[in-house]
């Protein structure tokens, strides 16, 4: 995050959280890649740091800040550990913040603190094996009988399933789509293997399945045909936090490439001194400088209008697709060390390749781009900015 903008409060929240990373996670990283396993002790302590409830109020057991906030946390734990990161962000802003927005008061007092602590672990559950960037499309369902949904179906990709405790559901009713609280200690509930994947390793993803689990109404966030309504409005925070996961992915690839041109020598140059890798050098800066930019600049935009998607999508686009270039100019400048594990770079790579594909892909985030771009130059006769 830009050293000279933030307010001191953040920039305290920063450098703590830098602290953290550098002792706690930075040397855990490669083993929870090489492993795929789920560092549980660490995330729990990351509660007790008030870091995975950051944007909840106190008298909830959060930290009581903003997006800004968890933007700094995603980006610092993402710069050692984007699986940690991946999986921070799930819990923290894709299943909390949006349960705490939209949770009764009875949520909010029963459930919010203990994923604020670290107790609970929590999972965002949209996507099924039949429907992904359609989400609407799903075929869960929950079906109301003598004032109790009863909710069948499955649910697939959904990252941190192996370990939550609670997942923040959508399902069809009868008046639309729903979003409910399911707990993994509701009868019918059940979890299938763990998903082995080529990137975000450590990152724990699965299916989960629903067999006739029955839920009052305690458990429906807002109110019943509210799904869509709700899960529109965590979609454009949810792609800036995960924009800054893959700044904090491009950050530590430019500079571990950067360390690597000063330090190997070739022919007696340093690797710097070639043209050809002074070219790498300057493009893998201006996409990491244009990505931090466009996604502050979105962050601040979402923050006045969470469902300005135009920003938001444009953000985790270039961050994603910058992130991609900049992990694989990396492993270039590193040569033959760029493909071995023991230095780190490839990694990278391999976790940046699912910023095109998590949280809605690089294909429909274009075409909300273009959808939203043509709609306001319609109305307005002027670029957006
Ligand atoms: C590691 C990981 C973690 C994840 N975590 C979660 C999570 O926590 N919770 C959750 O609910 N989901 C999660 N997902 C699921 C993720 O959101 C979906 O994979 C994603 O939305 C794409 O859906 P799909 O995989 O079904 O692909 P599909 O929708 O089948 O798409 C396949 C291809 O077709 C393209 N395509 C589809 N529709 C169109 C269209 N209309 N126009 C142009 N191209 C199109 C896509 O862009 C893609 O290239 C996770 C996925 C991964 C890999």
């Amino acid at each position: 995050m830009e050293e000279s903008r933030l307010p001191e409060t953040h920039e305290i929240l920063k450098n703590t959280v830098r602290e953290f990373v550098s002792r706690k996670v930075a040397p855990v990283a490669a083993a929870m890649d090489e492993n795929d396993e789920f560092p549980v002790d660490l995330f729990r302590e990351m509660g007790k740091m008030g870091l995975l409830g950051i944007t909840i109020p106190e008298e909830f057991g959060g930290s009581g800040m903003d997006y800004l906030a968890q933007a700094i946390v995603t980006e610092e734990i993402a710069y050692e550990s984007a699986s940690l990161a991946l999986s921070y962000a799930a819990h923290s802003n894709l299943c909390l913040d949006n349960l705490y927005r939209n949770g009764s008061r009875e949520i909010r007092e029963k459930f919010v603190p203990k994923l604020c602590s670290g107790e609970w672990i929590g999972s965002l559950a949209m996507t099924e094996p039949g429907s992904g960037s359609d989400a609407l499309a799903m075929k869960s369902h929950a079906v109301k009988e003598n004032g109790r949904y009863y909710l069948d179906g499955s649910k697939t990709l959904i990252t941190n399933a192996p370990y939550s405790d609670l997942f923040l559901t959508y399902a069809r009713t009868d008046d639309g789509h729903s979003a409910f609280a399911v707990l993994a200690t509701d009868p019918g509930f059940s979890r299938g293997n763990k998903f082995s994947k080529m990137g975000m390793r450590g990152s724990p993803t699965g299916t989960i399945f629903f067999d006739r689990i029955e839920l009052d109404h305690s458990r429906i966030l807002g109110k019943i045909g509210d799904g869509k309504h709700i899960m529109l409005s965590g979609l454009n925070s949810e792609r800036i936090i995960l924009a800054f996961l893959f700044i904090g992915v491009a950050r530590k690839a430019l500079d571990t490439a950067l360390k690597y041109s000063m330090e190997r020598k070739q022919s007696g140059r340093h690797l710097y001194e070639f043209q050809l890798i002074e070219e790498k050098l300057a493009y893998m800066y201006v996409r990491y400088r244009t990505s931090r930019l466009i996604s502050q600049d979105a962050l601040a935009k979402v923050e006045a209008d969470p469902l300005d998607s135009l920003s938001a999508a444009s953000a985790v686009l270039h961050a994603s697709e910058s992130a991609e270039y900049i992990a694989r100019e990396a492993i270039q400048i590193h040569g033959g060390y760029g493909y071995v594990k023991d230095f780190g770079v490839e990694r990278l790579l391999r976790d940046a390749i699912l910023g095109q594909i998590g949280g809605g892909t690089t294909e429909i985030r274009k075409h909300l781009i273009s959808t939203a771009l043509v709609k306001s130059y319609k109305r307005d006769g002027v670029i957006p900015e």
